[in-house]
């Protein structure tokens, strides 16, 4: 599994973390490639869905075996979610149609 950014399949450019930030809009399907302003669909990869899966898991987890007092937890909560968010650049990859598989 490695962290890749999305590549727009029309030019085959990398978008740069920040590109790729700016990409990450949940209300809409698709975005715009900066390098060639050609409509490129915004999918989630599998890595995505593992992260998005492990979040949830982390927050309630450690809740169930260990007594946490509310401060280091809020603490904790701060560093998932901000990891969950500075890793959302990888969650994605770009298609030129919305059907083409993997
Ligand atoms: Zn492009």
């Amino acid at each position: 599994m490695s962290l890749e950014l999305p590549t727009c399949e029309a030019c085959k450019k990398q978008l740069t973390y920040k590109q790729a930030m700016k990409a990450q809009r949940f209300t809409y399907e698709y975005t715009h490639c900066p390098h060639c302003n050609e409509k490129q669909f915004v999918k989630t990869r599998k890595f995505g869905y593992i992260i998005i899966a492990l979040v949830p898991a982390m927050i309630i987890g450690p809740n169930l075996f260990i007594d946490i007092a509310i401060v280091p937890f809020l603490i904790y909560l701060v560093i998932v979610t901000s990891t969950f968010f500075a890793l959302l650049p990888f969650m994605s990859k770009f298609r030129s149609t919305w059907n083409s598989h993997i």
